[in-house]
């Protein structure tokens, strides 16, 4: 369990702290299908209690993955990034949810659910994906296909006209 214990910054309102954490993340959810989680989240946090006792989390947050690309389908490994931002507030009922009672936070269980909450639909290998042929299925990225040319046939009225354009107009 990765806790955060914010007694010091309850003290002086506004101030400022930072630290890191490696967090490991529940990874035993259909969230993350078909990527995989390959390691902890790193974030670098800042916090600050203000003046009403609501607890400010600001992290740049690191999620090492491998990723299947939603067009070609190919893997790669990447870093996920995501600035998470969130407000916990002093407990008032049994209903609120990002809440305290103590001057601490389960850290590991905000940034998973926040990884979760934000974790890409869809991922592209390159954002130029070219995906694959609706017909054969080649990948575009590393081969062409015949699909995708026009057949003209010597029979076609337009056979000249279309040669000549393929040509650079050349007659
Ligand atoms: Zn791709
Ligand atoms: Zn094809």
């Amino acid at each position: 369990m990765v806790e955060l214990e914010f007694a010091q910054a309850l003290e002086v309102p506004n101030q400022k702290f930072s630290c890191t954490f490696n967090i490991p993340l529940d990874v035993q959810t259909d969230v993350f299908i078909p990527h995989i989680v390959l390691g902890n989240a790193n974030v670098n946090l800042t916090y600050f209690v203000d003046y009403d006792s609501n607890l400010h989390l600001n992290g740049n947050v690191r999620v090492p993955c491998k990723f299947v690309c939603d067009r070609c389908g190919s893997t790669f490994e990447k870093n996920l990034f995501l600035e998470l931002n969130e407000i916990v507030s002093p407990k008032m009922s049994e209903e609120d949810e990002l809440s305290y009672d103590m001057p601490v936070v389960a850290l590991d269980e905000i940034v998973s659910s926040f990884v979760l909450i934000n974790f890409p639909s869809k991922v592209l290998c390159n954002e130029n994906c070219k995906g694959l042929c609706s017909k054969c299925g080649t990948n575009l990225n590393d081969s062409e296909c015949e699909c995708s040319k026009i057949k003209i046939g010597k029979n076609n009225p337009f056979a000249d006209l279309l040669n000549s354009e393929k040509l650079g107009g050349k007659k």
